[in-house]
């Protein structure tokens, strides 16, 4: 039986300390997977520069020339996380039955993705990465993200929980994700949407192996938020229905202090008058600036513009990518 082509894309950002180790020991699992006959010999490791500005391709480009199994690409500037995953996933696509994901700091278990590959061989198109608990990061993150999957679950977004980007997709998956064309994607958010049959691997989830996240709070931040805006119109209709509480409440109250001054007991009114002003205000700016959002998510959709720009592939030495998708 012909064993299926498997690629491992590895998006990275400044991961010189830990680069040589990731590709070494993805190297030596691939190696012992085409050995024990698990994938074909065709299998590739690929890792995408996202623009780093330390040694990270020198790296790249030095374990390409070793051996044939290891494939670099070198987008032009930096394009974040979800995007260099993407220039990786479509490239891979073409030559590979299945491509798994996976970072580069090595804080996914390597050794659970022969399983992902049984998955595979049993018929799931998509297998998510399943972290079984979260004891490596900091109470921090951990709340945080635990506050965002509920938050995003209870907005109608289906999340696979404690999922990350650890995922294996069959050829037609990525075939299928290739169509949803919005330039902001949120694969986390995405990929259940494709369908199919899928399934999750569990394993532990450690330390990063050496260098410094790449996710401080303020890019985790933006992260959610625009993964809740660009999923969700919950927020804007949360301001919708709070504008017409408000309003109701204040012809209440209209009601209520006309009727103190027709019995006589008028109210300095300067209190309830400035708080509600205040209040009323801000409830304002708050809907306004969720309105801004959504329409700069139009804005920045309606142009189109390429998510990637490969400049290197150390396979074929292309040109840089056309300036159109
Ligand atoms: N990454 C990237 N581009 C960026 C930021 C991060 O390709 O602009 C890569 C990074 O090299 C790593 C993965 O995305 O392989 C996840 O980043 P990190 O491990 O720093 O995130 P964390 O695990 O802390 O959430
Ligand atoms: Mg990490």
């Amino acid at each position: 039986m012909k064993q299926p082509v498997l690629t491992i894309v590895v998006p990275c950002y400044n991961e010189e300390e830990v680069l040589p180790t990731t590709i070494d020991s993805l190297h030596k699992l691939l190696m012992i997977m085409i050995a024990e006959e698990q994938i074909s010999s065709e299998s590739n490791l690929l890792f995408v520069d996202d623009g780093s500005k330390d040694l990270t391709w020198s790296i790249i480009h030095k374990g390409s020339l070793q051996g044939n199994h290891i494939r670099g690409l070198k987008l032009s500037r930096n394009v974040g996380h979800q995007n260099a995953l993407l220039a990786g996933l479509f490239t891979a696509k073409d030559t590979s039955d299945c491509v798994l994901s996976i970072d580069a700091d090595l804080q996914d278990d390597i050794h659970v993705i022969p399983s992902f590959v049984d998955m595979f061989k049993k018929g799931h198109d998509i297998v998510y990465g399943v972290r079984k608990k979260r004891d490596c990061d900091t109470f921090f993150k951990r709340s945080t993200a635990e506050f965002f999957y509920r938050l995003m679950n209870k907005m109608g977004v289906n999340l696979v929980y404690n999922h990350a980007d650890f995922r294996l997709m069959s050829k037609r998956a990525l075939q299928e994700l290739e169509k949803f064309e919005e330039v902001n994607m949120f694969l986390r958010g995405i990929v259940p949407l494709i369908g199919y049959k899928s399934t999750s691997v569990f394993y532990d989830r450690k330390e990063r192996l050496a260098g410094e996240t790449k996710y401080p709070l303020k890019k985790m931040l933006y992260f959610a938020f625009d993964g809740i805006t660009s999923f969700s119109v919950t927020p804007i209709r949360f301001v919708l229905i709070t504008g017409l509480v408000s309003f109701f409440v204040s012809l209440l109250f209209g009601v209520y202090f006309i009727s103190l001054k027709w019995i006589g007991e008028t109210e300095t009114g300067w209190t309830s008058l400035i708080t509600s002003i205040w209040l009323i205000g801000g409830l304002q700016l708050i809907g306004i600036g969720l309105i801004g959002e959504y329409i700069g998510k139009i804005y920045k959709e309606s142009k189109r513009r390429p998510k990637f720009i490969v400049e290197i592939d150390s396979k074929t030495f292309t040109q840089p990518l056309p300036l159109t998708n």
